[in-house]
This record gives structure tokens, C-alpha cells and sequence, in this order.
């Protein structure tokens, strides 16, 4: 029987994470409760975003479609990042099965969380069943899985992976790591028992349409085998940005939601994918035709609990036009054919 769920009410305008769920705005830049997945059964869930010095490779290069290193802080002392914790918990208490803990970077790297406040937050969360902590690869190593699993044994580890196209991760979208460095940060993990998320971005710039559909349906079926969830991050506009200097040209466009409803039915029965289209139905964010974007999204958060393809039964006049751009948005030179 399908779990009941509360949807979402709001969504931060030009964040792409996960968002299900009731926020607020404290110390920590932002935390909000929320449901998940949890071995099959929906449960309620916790996040909250700490306010760092930021992504380090964010702040060496970056990467082309991520604006999270406008809300850092470059003074952020370890003391703020445990104050910003402390207040969090005060305000909504421990009692969730699910906590994640996000940085806007890589909560395993000690240059951004020191690894005294790492332990600490671990530390402090082991009666939760789940943990989610975001980390770029390099800082997944059997060394530090190692020394957090002596603190918590119930992390599971998200990595942006994007696509498991190494020439789009690295040139189109500037991660700068390849499909290998992940699956031995997967090992890595899996070798200490923890789980592993991999985020998938779908519609990195300079891909159409259809090459996005055709790179995020075979990303998902390439991760499956080294991540226990898939989420698929549907790209929305983020401020400062490569993606919205081309956007603000006209030569980018945020996916249609009916190719994230395609991914999601195409891939359903290979992993566990959940997908929250953060920004869906605004400019900046996936969107249709505007009259069927909030059914869609709503089908979309639904199948994200239930796992169910029976969820998407939206259907509308602007389908025709998505797929007249599947097949001919190529020969624009890769300028959108409908905004
Ligand atoms: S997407 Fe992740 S790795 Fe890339 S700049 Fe943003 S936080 Fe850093
Ligand atoms: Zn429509």
C-alpha cells in the first residue's frame, strides 16, 4: 500500500540539492524536514545545509552549472560550523531516520570540515539509521571511510557523479574526475559498509535535448552497479554561473520535465532513482509548457516515494513539441529551439 506523504512547499530558487520538505532559515544557511526512502519505506527525513568556506574545487575552478560557492564563507571557523549544527538539532531535535548533511562541497574533506567537527556531527548522529554526507571522490578514500566508520556506522556517502561520460563530466561540465576515481570512492565506501548515492546531472550545457535523455538513461544504467541510489539532479539555473551566462544568451534551456519523467520510467527497473526538480516550473528551473509543470512535478516527487511508474499519468498538448525538439533541436548548432 502506498505510504501517505506530505509534499513540499517551497524550494530554494537557485539551489539544485534535494528539497522535499519544510525549511527555515537559521545559523545554518538553511535546514528543512522533509520524507525519504528509507529500504523501501517512506520515512521522515532531516537536512541541513552548514555554511562553510566552501567546495574547494569551487574555489580553485568550479564547475559550470554550480553556484553554491556565492553562499559561502571564507571566515567560517570550526566553531561556526558546530554552533550552525548545534542550533539546528535544538530547534528540530534528533528524532529523524534520515539526517543529511550538506556542506555546498565535500563534508569529507578536512579543509572544509575540520575533522574534529566531522567526528563531532558523526558522533552525534549515531542513533540515526541513515547519515548522508555529500563528498567529492578524492576525499572517499579507504583511510578516512575508515576512521568515520569507528565514529558512525550508518553514513551513506553522496558523490556528484553527473554522468558516467567522462569527456561530459570533464569538459562540458568541469568536475574535474573521471568515472574510475568514483567507482573506487564506491568501493571505498561499500568496503566499510556504508552506502552510496550517486547524483546524476541531467542536461549539462552544450548537449541537446535528446543528447541529455540519451546520456542520463545511460549514466544511471553505468552507476547502478556502484551506487545504491541514483539521484537525478534535473539542472536548474544557478546564479554566476557558465550555465547562466548561456542561458541569459539564449543558448541554454533547463530540461523539459517529460525527459526526467523518461529517465525515471526508462531506468526504474535498473536502481532506485529518485529525483526532486528543484526550481520545476519556473525559468531557471526544468519546465514544460507552464500549464502541466506542477502536475508533473508532483508525479515526479511521488514516483521519488513510491518507486511506482503508475505515478506519471500527466499528460498534455506540449508533449508534441518536446518531442518535435528531441529531433531536431541538433540541427540548431545547439541553440534551443523553444525557450
Ligand atoms: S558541483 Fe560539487 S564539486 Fe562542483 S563546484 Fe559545486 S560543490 Fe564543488
Ligand atoms: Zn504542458
Amino acid at each position: 500500500m502506498k505510504k501517505q506523504y506530505r509534499a513540499r512547499k517551497r524550494v530554494p530558487r537557485t539551489s539544485g540539492r534535494e528539497t522535499n520538505g519544510r525549511r527555515t532559515r537559521g545559523n545554518a544557511r538553511f535546514a528543512w524536514t522533509g520524507w525519504d526512502l528509507l529500504n523501501g519505506d517512506v520515512v521522515p527525513s532531516l537536512t541541513v545545509v552548514l555554511t562553510t568556506k566552501g567546495c574547494s574545487w569551487a574555489r580553485r575552478e568550479g564547475c559550470t552549472m554550480c553556484g553554491y560557492i556565492i553562499d559561502s564563507n571564507p571566515d567560517a571557523q570550526a566553531s561556526d560550523i558546530q554552533k550552525q549544527f548545534h542550533e539546528v538539532i535544538a530547534h528540530y531535535g534528533k528524532a529523524f531516520k534520515i539526517v543529511k548533511i550538506f556542506t555546498s562541497g565535500s563534508f569529507l574533506d578536512q579543509s572544509e570540515v575540520p575533522i574534529d567537527v566531522r567526528d563531532a556531527i558523526l558522533s552525534e548522529l549515531k542513533g540515526t539509521p541513515k547519515v548522508i554526507v555529500e563528498s567529492r571522490p578524492e576525499f572517499v578514500t579507504p583511510e578516512i571511510c575508515d576512521d568515520i566508520f569507528r565514529i558512525n556506522e550508518h553514513v551513506e556517502v553522496a558523490i556528484g557523479l553527473e554522468t558516467s561520460n567522462d569527456c561530459i563530466r570533464n569538459n562540458y561540465i568541469n568536475k574535474g574526475f573521471s568515472f574510475r576515481d568514483f567507482v573506487r570512492a564506491s568501493e571505498a565506501a561499500h568496503a566499510n559498509g556504508f552506502t552510496v548515492k550517486a547524483y546524476l546531472l541531467l542536461k549539462p550545457p552544450f548537449l541537446t535535448e535528446r543528447e541529455a535523455l540519451e546520456d542520463a538513461l545511460r549514466s544511471v544504467r553505468d552507476a547502478a552497479p556502484h551506487a545504491d541510489t541514483i539521484s537525478l539532479n534535473v539542472c536548474n539555473v544557478q546564479k554566476g554561473t557558465l550555465v547562466e551566462a548561456l542561458w541569459k544568451k539564449g543558448l541554454y534551456r533547463p530540461p523539459w520535465l517529460w525527459s526526467a519523467v523518461e529517465v525515471l520510467k526508462g531506468t526504474h527497473e535498473t536502481a532506485t532513482v529518485i529525483c526532486d526538480p528543484v526550481g520545476g516550473g519556473t525559468r531557471r528551473g526544468p519546465h514544460n509548457c507552464w500549464r502541466c509543470d506542477r502536475e508533473v512535478v508532483a508525479e515526479i516527487k511521488e514516483f521519488s516515494l513510491s518507486q511506482n511508474s503508475a505515478s506519471f499519468t500527466a499528460t498534455c498538448i506540449d508533449q508534441m513539441l518536446w518531442e518535435y525538439v528531441l529531433e531536431f533541436e541538433e540541427f540548431s548548432y545547439g541553440v534551443p529551439l523553444v525557450p
